[in-house]
């Protein structure tokens, strides 16, 4: 069920608000997806470019126009990859919760399901001082056990369900949690994700900008929030990084607009719904 909340007015006299996430999967995309892929080197490396390249990019630019982005971490990534992981938490950027070997929720029973929610938490712990707030489920599917465990561990946000396109709460068995929500429209990985065994699409970015500004324009319009989603992967890739570069460009010339972490924004929408 979905269950909508009034909107606190956004700060600095800002019409919408904006964030910027990105779901650091790296190998564990693929290994959370079936075991075979641990020979498959092409595909590892693959993935590793998004730690390699990608995210020192997303990085530079997003120090350079002073933007905070969540980024959300998987436990075997910060396992494999803890200096990288330091690296955006030591910048200023708010970590979530991703899951540990990013294994759908869907796909295994409530005792893996309780792993992935416990690992994941321990894990990011051994390279990271804050305990995430927010969680966002491996590939956006979320089991009402999962929902229920995010209650258990006092989570304040959920950043994977798509009732509405501003903050909402999601409601399933008596359990509701406030929802920072998503689409794959505002996702980099439909878009340009391509893959030798199921294909996909290697997009044009200039499409995707069509998209992802009207999106913007609208939120601002409608004065709501909006979130946009991105893999290093994927978006860190020379020719898509431009989108993100232009994407950036218009938050940072605009006075409209407030870019603000996840955490941020549930603090605020959580504190603006207790005063009423
Ligand atoms: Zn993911």
């Amino acid at each position: 069920m979905s269950r909508s909340i009034a909107l606190p007015s956004w700060p600095e006299g800002a019409d919408a608000a904006v964030s910027l996430t990105f779901d650091v999967d790296a190998e564990c995309g693929w290994l959370g997806e079936s075991p075979e892929y641990a020979d498959r080197l092409t595909t590892l490396s693959e993935a590793r470019f998004g730690i390699t390249r990608g995210l020192p990019r997303i990085l530079a630019l997003l120090a350079e126009h002073g933007l905070k982005g969540t980024f959300y971490v998987p436990g075997d990534t910060a396992e494999r990859h803890p200096d990288a992981v330091r690296e955006i938490a030591a910048a200023g950027h708010e970590i979530g919760h991703h899951g540990h070997l990013h294994l759908r929720s869907d796909r295994i029973d409530h005792r893996a399901q309780r792993e992935e929610i416990e690992r994941g938490l321990a894990a990011l712990a051994t390279c990271v001082d804050a305990r995430p707030s927010g969680y966002r489920s491996a590939s956006w599917e979320i089991t009402p056990f999962t929902f229920a465990l995010l209650a258990e561990h006092g989570f304040a946000y959920d950043s994977s369900c798509m009732g509405d396109d501003r903050p909402y709460l999601e409601e399933h068995e008596g359990v509701a949690l406030l929802e920072l929500p998503v689409h794959w429209s505002l996702d980099d990985w439909p878009h340009f994700a391509w893959n030798i065994d199921s294909g996909g699409r290697l997009g044009d970015p200039e499409a995707v900008w069509r998209i992802w500004n009207a999106e913007l324009a609208s939120a601002i319009a409608e004065r709501r929030h909006v979130t946009y989603t991105m893999h290093p992967e994927v978006i860190g890739r020379a020719h898509r990084f431009e989108l993100l570069r232009r994407l950036v460009e218009a938050i940072a010339a605009s006075e409209r607009l407030w870019c603000a972490t996840h955490g941020e924004v549930a603090e605020l929408v959580r504190s603006g719904a207790a005063r009423r």
